[in-house]
């Protein structure tokens, strides 16, 4: 899998702007603020159909401009493919693929998937758990459309809910309407705990072997799925699911109610990670912060490859020089086949590491 080409038109800082890629490495440099970034993000909302960084496509148009559009040219599953994206312009979001419209924004991933990772990603251990619950939906939602579909889904009916839940000291009909949220709450949150056990499974094992290898053995990293807790086995039968999280619905109804959060469901899911035994959230150092955060991304991009046959695009955010040389040369050696993006300042001395095209971004244009 790799982008040959792309092309941005007034979005983020770029006014026009097309840029023929490495098919293997491609390092981009410059200054701070000129759009290294910006670039990368192109890259991923080619592959979501939105940022990583804003939910609003707004922001990402061109200061004092209507709209943005970005063009890619793709290879993937031994074909090319022309992907599309407009916003703005007073009109609804328009994917194309190959000039034919796309249903969602996700069959923009059955083309292009991309593991992004930058500096506040090696916290990523230390965060709080939305920000491991991002990451295992940003990974499953470009491997299984069903589930970015139930995602999607689930979000808006937690957001309805807690809209409920907020206004019904004033409108207490309103609780009669929760019944029928909590139901089709705990039906799509059922297909959300069967693909995060799955996920998190596979995650375990390629995560537990980057770490063996980056920490020279010494340590060992388990991942263990923390979801509804009157959930006897997330593995379990989609029926049973759906029975258990009506059953912690029902339980929490009246703290709900008066504290007027949405406080059962999966939304609220964690993924714990341990380090030889031990909670690496309270316990670990900040080089095995970093050691770890590195495993889980590395793993992300495994899992691609199992599941999809060919690795993701990689894209490298400020992430190498934040590394020290030791966790730098074992990135590199690890990426061995598969499609780069390595952004740098200027002084860094990593180009000289490097082997591939070098790109010079100033003031939203590449050189
Ligand atoms: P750093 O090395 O500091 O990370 P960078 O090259 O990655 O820098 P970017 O994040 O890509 O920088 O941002 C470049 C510039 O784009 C910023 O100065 C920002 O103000 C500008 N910018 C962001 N959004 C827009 C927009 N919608 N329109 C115009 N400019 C924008
Ligand atoms: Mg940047």
């Amino acid at each position: 899998m790799r982008i040959d080409r792309i092309k941005l038109e007034d979005f983020r800082n770029y006014a026009g702007q097309e840029v023929y890629f490495d098919p293997v490495c491609n390092v981009i440099c410059g200054e701070n603020a000129q759009g290294k970034t910006n670039l990368l993000e192109a890259m991923v909302c080619l592959s979501t159909g939105r940022s990583h960084r804003t939910r609003s496509d707004r922001e990402l148009i061109r200061f004092t401009r209507e709209g943005f559009r970005l063009e890619g040219e793709i290879h993937s599953r031994d074909r090319e493919f022309t992907s599309r994206i407009e916003a703005g312009f007073g009109k609804k979001k328009r994917i194309t693929i190959n000039g034919v419209p796309a249903k969602a924004a996700s069959d923009l991933s059955a083309v292009l998937n991309t593991v992004f990772f930058c500096p506040e990603d090696l916290q990523l251990i230390k965060e709080g758990a939305s920000a491991r619950r991002r990451f295992i939906d940003t990974s499953l939602c470009q491997l299984r459309p069903r589930y970015a579909a139930a995602l999607t889904e689930y979000q808006r009916l937690h957001e309805h809910k807690t809209r409920i839940l907020r206004d019904c000291a004033d409108r207490p009909d309103l609780i009669a309407t929760l019944p029928d949220f909590n139901l089709r709450m705990a039906e799509t949150g059922a297909i959300l705990i069967h693909y995060r056990a799955r996920f998190i499974k596979m995650l375990a094992s390629c995560a537990a072997t980057a770490h063996k290898e980056c920490s020279g053995g010494r340590e060992e990293l388990g991942l263990q799925y923390k979801t509804v807790k009157t959930v006897s086995d997330p593995f379990g039968d989609h029926k049973l699911l759906v029975v258990q999280l009506l059953e912690h619905q029902r339980q929490h109804h009246y703290a709900e109610i008066s504290s007027r959060q949405c406080l059962s469901g999966p939304h609220k899911d964690d993924l714990e990670v341990l380090l030889d035994g031990l909670n690496a959230r309270s316990y670990a150092s900040q080089g095995q912060t970093r050691t770890a955060a590195l495993a889980l991304k590395l793993a992300a991009r495994e899992i691609h490859k199992e599941v999809i046959g060919e690795y993701p695009i990689l894209l490298l955010d400020d992430v190498l020089s934040e590394l020290d040389p030791k966790r730098q040369e074992y990135v590199l050696n690890r990426i061995g086949s598969g499609q780069v993006f390595i952004t740098c300042c200027e002084e860094d001395r990593l180009h000289s590491l490097l082997k591939g095209s070098v790109y010079r971004v100033k003031n939203g244009v590449v050189t």
